[in-house]
């Protein structure tokens, strides 16, 4: 059989491997860091457990196919759950939100806490399935670099919905004149933050990720996050998958614009075909810097990253759920700073996750493993040291202010994420969590495809290729991919 070699075991690097392995490739996966799962890994630390990156699941159709695929139950080796509150929301006048997956309960809350025609949510709900359902066949499940794509008669379908797909405004516009009240307005701004964008800057057609978290859900692997990778690294291996650990690949072997193997440590290993699971940019200035390079694709604007710190909190808040926000009472000021002024916001929303709420063993007895996190910009050479510093003590006192408490003498354990460690841990370009940005219209035929034009037998997936970043995202490059070879 003919043998398939990837680099890099990200979540995307994985499918691919249970792809090709299915399709009756010999597989063989190549992984600098000496465990598997790239950003969706964990930490664990005195009796603390926490997941190290993605905290939110959506879309677990992507995942349930990769054991179908493979002729495997899901609930045999992979079980979750829909979460009855997507996310509890506070703010700084003590206004609190249950984000109630039911969306009738939604909307009594929302009518009920914030004044809100229960009709506006139902409404801007149905517009973001509207969405969905005409830009995900196209833009999500299909290669956008094969003419195949536009002129298959959804696009046709899609040109003809251009109008209401939100291309022509910003997130914010839209929202603005769906919400009365503003405090719904930042909540449905927040989605921008999925994908690492500025909702003040980003096309409203991002209002179709409320679509999955709301009319599809959200959901929680029963064994945390980071059980994604290891039931489909478990999965890749039943199907004869051979991973190596600790081995950096040097470069991306070509000859007669042929992708012909790897070279790592100096050794030459070929294969028939090369998978990249890579960073575009960190992989055109390592691996593939001998070859031609996209330049226009490869300096867009990157997605903005995060700050982390997982605390192990020796105290149980029962007002807490598995998703939390504290809002900044300034949105657009604190985008601006990230993105414009490059440093996070002296205000800014902190988002806790906490996953022993649902997982009690994540965390000793009466405690809780806050995966605290606030959005900041890229890496671009800041002072990461002075901004930890200022952004920590923003952080207590923020928490300090919205639940009434005196966080610091209960954090007993700590370890922090930054955008330098994740490039450092993952190879992303500048610590980006997504890519590119997506901060204007044309991002989406601005990502790298997810074949090589020049090279054949080259192919490419994960967040910072086409459909983009995100689990979800990352799953479907690796079908966009594998359907593209024979
Ligand atoms: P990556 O995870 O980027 O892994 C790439 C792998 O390739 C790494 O293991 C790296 O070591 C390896 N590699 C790189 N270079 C080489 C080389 N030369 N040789 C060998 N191996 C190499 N997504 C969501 O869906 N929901 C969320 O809630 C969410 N939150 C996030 C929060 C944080 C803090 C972060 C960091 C990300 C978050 N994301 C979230 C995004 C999500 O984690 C990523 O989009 C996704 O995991 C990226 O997967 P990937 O396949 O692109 O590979």
């Amino acid at each position: 059989s003919q043998k398939a070699l990837i680099i890099g075991s990200g979540i995307a690097g994985i499918a691919s491997a249970i792809r090709l392995a299915v399709k009756g490739f010999q597989v063989e996966v190549f992984e600098a860091n000496d465990y598997p799962g790239g950003k969706l890994s964990q930490i664990e630390k005195d009796g603390y457990r926490f997941d190290a990156g993605p905290s939110l699941f959506t879309l677990p159709e992507q995942v349930e196919e990769l054991f179908k695929l493979a002729g495997r139950k899901t609930e045999d080796h992979f079980q979750y759950l829909k979460l009855p509150v997507a996310c509890h929301y506070f703010w700084e006048d003590g206004k609190t939100i249950k984000a109630y997956a039911d969306i009738d309960k939604l909307s009594e809350e929302v009518e009920r806490e914030l004044d809100e025609p229960a009709d506006n949510v139902r409404d801007s709900l149905e517009k973001s399935r509207f969405i969905y359902e005409h830009l995900a066949p196209l833009f999500m499940h299909k290669s956008l670099h094969k003419l195949s794509t536009w002129t298959h008669p959804e696009a046709m379908k899609s040109y003809l919905k251009m109008g209401k797909l939100g291309i022509f405004q910003t997130m914010d516009e839209a929202n603005k004149r769906q919400f009365d009240n503003p405090k719904l307005v930042q909540l449905f701004n927040r989605y921008a933050t999925y994908n690492g964008s500025n909702p003040y800057e980003t096309p409203a057609t991002l209002n179709i990720i409320p679509h999955l978290e709301f009319n599809i859900g959200a959901f929680f692997p029963k064994k945390g996050m980071h059980d994604i990778t290891l039931s489909l690294y478990k999965l890749a291996q039943d199907l004869g998958v051979k991973f190596n650990f600790g081995q950096k690949v040097e470069e991306i072997l070509v000859e007669n614009k042929k992708a012909v193997g790897i070279k790592i440590n100096g050794e030459i290993i070929h294969g028939d075909l090369v998978v990249n699971n890579m960073d575009m940019v960190n992989a055109y200035k390592t691996i593939l810097k001998k070859q031609k390079q996209p330049k226009r694709l490869l300096n867009q604007p990157k997605s903005s990253s995060a700050l982390i710190f997982y605390w192990g909190i020796e105290r149980v808040f029962p007002e807490l759920d598995l998703h939390n926000i504290l809002f900044s009472d300034n949105y657009l000021e604190e985008f601006d700073h990230i993105f414009h002024k490059k440093e996070p916001y002296r205000d800014p929303t902190v988002y806790i996750n906490i996953t022993s709420t649902y997982k009690p063993d994540d965390a000793p007895k009466d405690c809780m493993n806050w995966f605290t996190m606030i959005n900041v910009p890229n890496n671009q050479g800041q002072d990461w040291e002075k901004i930890i510093n200022e952004a920590r003590k923003n952080i207590i006192h923020k928490v300090n202010r919205i639940l009434k408490t005196d966080i610091e003498p209960l954090i007993a354990v700590e370890e922090i994420l930054d955008p330098r460690t994740i490039e450092i841990k993952t190879s992303s370009a500048q610590g980006a969590l997504y890519g590119n940005s997506s901060n204007n219209k044309f991002s989406a035929f601005l990502r790298h495809a997810n074949f090589s034009s020049d090279i054949k037998d080259l192919y490419f997936c994960g967040g910072s290729v086409h459909p983009g970043g995100g689990i979800p995202l990352c799953l479907l490059s690796a079908k966009i991919m594998t359907e593209m070879i024979d």
